[in-house]
């Protein structure tokens, strides 16, 4: 019976040899990428794209999962504008809102409560005030578990920026040029880039994502974006669909199907093996077909979020900590890695006693 199935099983000979090399560590070539971006998310060649990128993910990071956190601190009608964000001041609905220092230390420890919160990722509007950030990234390293690192998902920011943010405690920075970036968003894709190499420059850890990906782009655009984060040497690469917001103006285009970002993600994971600096690959948001076609994070929210009109997302859209361990262990997930490199064995009584 499972010779005849293999017997009538037919993948392209381009596809069989370009998966045997990625399976062997080689990463695919720009080309490769649109040729595997070109196949129905249904297909047979879909699925075993999926499965190669699951099989290289687990064996490249050791099958082990992380979680982060973010919390959105503030919001108001952001400049910047992009046509996907509850946020954007061309047509937001959505309050302004200043989470108070307390709030956000209270939150901070709720994420940090179990200790296995690999990073905290404080997010702000494209503005930001510098000295209130400061101030509440050292309140937040001294309150929380220091396995914890800090993430900052913020504005374009400079070198003397970077330096400040990093001497209080920030570890890292979510930092992308997104699909039709100029297009879609305010922002001049120039001065995102910029960013991408103060990062690079300041030592911080670089956090990239393909986004926001919706039905309308080619796969041409999906991999010029994508390889960005590669050639900047991200530390983290991902995929994110645009979310379904019915105010956004871009929802006339609808929205993928989790099926064709776990493809998308895919062909991430498979590009980034030439990338050495990548360490782990993130969907979002979370999703068991991402989950099993090459991502080992996803992120935990609470507060403020681009995806979702509630004002705090932890009541909507956004899972938690004992959500995530229990989703990555429905996937096959052996262990969780904290954010000092240690290890914790992912078993069923381990993911239970969070929900007692
Ligand atoms: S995605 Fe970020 S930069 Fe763009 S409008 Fe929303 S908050 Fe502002």
């Amino acid at each position: 019976m499972t010779d005849k199935i293999s017997e009538n099983i037919f993948l392209p000979e381009r596809l069989k040899n370009l998966l045997s090399r990625t399976m062997a560590g080689s990463a695919p070539t720009r080309d490769d990428c649109v040729y595997m971006l070109s196949f129905e998310d249904t297909s047979v060649e879909a699925g075993v794209i999926r499965a190669v990128a699951n099989t290289v993910s687990r064996k490249r990071f050791n099958n082990e999962a992380i979680i982060l956190g973010q919390m959105g601190i503030e919001t108001f009608a952001c400049p910047a504008n992009c046509r996907f964000c509850v946020f954007g001041e061309g047509h937001t609905k959505f309050p302004d809102t200043e989470m108070s220092i307390e709030e956000i230390i209270e939150r901070a420890e709720t994420f940090c409560s179990g200790k296995d919160l690999y990073a905290l990722f404080l997010m702000t509007m494209h503005e930001f005030e510098i000295d209130r950030l400061l101030d509440i990234v050292k309140n937040v390293r001294k309150a929380i578990d220091s396995r914890t690192k800090i993430v900052v998902n913020i504005g374009d920011f400079d070198e003397n920026q970077a330096r400040e943010l990093h001497k209080a405690g920030v570890n890292g920075a979510y930092h992308v040029c997104r699909l039709r970036e100029g297009t879609d968003t305010d922002l001049d894709p120039d001065d995102r880039k910029k960013t991408f190499q103060v990062i690079k420059n300041s030592g911080l850890e670089f956090y990239y994502c393909c986004e926001p990906i919706g039905p309308e782009h080619t796969a041409e655009e999906l991999v010029d974006q994508l390889f960005l984060g590669v050639e900047y040497g991200c530390f983290q690469h991902a995929a994110m669909r645009r979310v379904f917001l019915p105010d956004s103006p871009l929802s006339g285009h609808g929205q993928i199907s989790e099926l064709r970002l776990g493809q998308i993600l895919a062909v991430v994971v498979l590009a980034s093996l030439g990338c050495v600096t990548t360490d782990n690959i993130a969907v979002h948001e979370p999703n068991l077909i991402g989950l099993t076609s090459g991502a080992n994070v996803i992120y935990t929210e609470s507060g403020a979020n681009p995806r979702d009109e509630a004002t705090d997302t932890s009541k909507k859209r956004g899972l938690d900590v004992a959500g995530a361990r229990k989703m990555f262990y429905e996937a096959g997930f052996k262990a969780i890695r904290r954010g000092d490199g240690s290890t914790v064995p992912l078993t069923l009584d381990y993911v239970q006693s969070f929900f007692q």
